[in-house]
């Protein structure tokens, strides 16, 4: 069989696209994308061209098995997304697992991701960190998940559209204190990549005040909970049990 290559592509900057990623894009026989207008558009630029698939979220199961008959065939195949890195909030899980079932090789080519982006230069703990995608659409259910969070010790990353991160914000503050530490990260590698960092009330003013601040795409970064607010506050009252314990003992 052939081999599925998953493949990152940019992120806003064309530039980003790794050498090895283009000869990949050159030489499979067939290009999975998310949308082919839009993938269309990069090859272009690249002077590939190339039979395209659409594989999107709606189609992926039935697309997949075309998919994987090609490659049984013994053509390989390359998964691209709209951007960045295949299946990190895009499609391609299905795919993927399938591929992987029928003894396929699949191989990744690394290259741009958002989250990774956003984390390598926020000045957030990067030890630990908690990957939770896009919040729900609507406020009760974005401020579930944030109070499940609310004490998780590690850093914690998002993916915001323009027109919630307002709101997103907000529900931060609400959930997690105004005084929580955040990044965001918006228009990474493009020509007003912007990082806002600070307490959330004033990375909310910023944005307010800043009339381009709700444009474009975010990475949203919450600094994780202080030890204490997570619940160990039960280690202290041990020190303090163990205290009382040595009092005897010590002269
Ligand atoms: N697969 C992509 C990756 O590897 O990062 C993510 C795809 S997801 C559908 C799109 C989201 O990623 C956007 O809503 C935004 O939160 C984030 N994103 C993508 N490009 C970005 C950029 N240049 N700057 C900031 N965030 C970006």
């Amino acid at each position: 069989p052939g081999t599925l290559y998953i493949v990152a592509t940019p992120i806003g900057n064309l530039e980003d696209l790794s050498l090895r990623a283009g000869k990949v894009l050159e030489r499979v026989a067939v290009i999975a994308a998310e949308d082919t207008r839009h993938s269309g558009r990069l090859l272009q630029h690249l002077g590939i061209s190339k039979p395209l698939i659409a594989l999107h979220d709606h189609n992926e199961r039935d697309k997949a098995r075309g998919v994987l008959e090609r490659l049984l065939d013994g053509a390989d195949v390359a998964l691209v997304s709209d951007a960045g890195t295949p299946l990190i909030s895009d499609p391609g899980y299905v795919l993927v697992r399938e591929a992987r079932a029928a003894g396929i090789r699949v191989s990744p080519i690394p290259g741009p991701c958002a989250l990774v982006a956003g984390l390598s230069a926020a000045g957030l703990p990067t030890d630990r960190f908690l990957f939770a995608g896009f919040l729900p659409a609507k406020r009760a259910g974005r401020q579930a998940v944030l109070d499940e969070l609310r004490k998780e010790v590690a850093t914690l990353v998002f993916y915001e559209s323009p027109h919630r991160i307002m709101n997103t914000v907000a529900d931060i503050m609400d959930v997690m204190g105004p005084q929580r530490d955040i990044v965001l990260g918006r228009e990474l590698t493009k020509t007003f990549e912007t990082f806002y960092s600070g307490p959330a009330a004033d990375v909310h003013a910023a944005l307010h005040e800043d009339t381009h601040g709700s444009r474009g795409e975010f990475v949203v970064m919450v600094r994780g909970a202080e030890k204490a607010e997570a619940g160990l506050m039960a280690g202290a009252l041990d020190v303090d049990r163990l205290l009382t314990l040595l009092m005897p003992e010590l002269p």
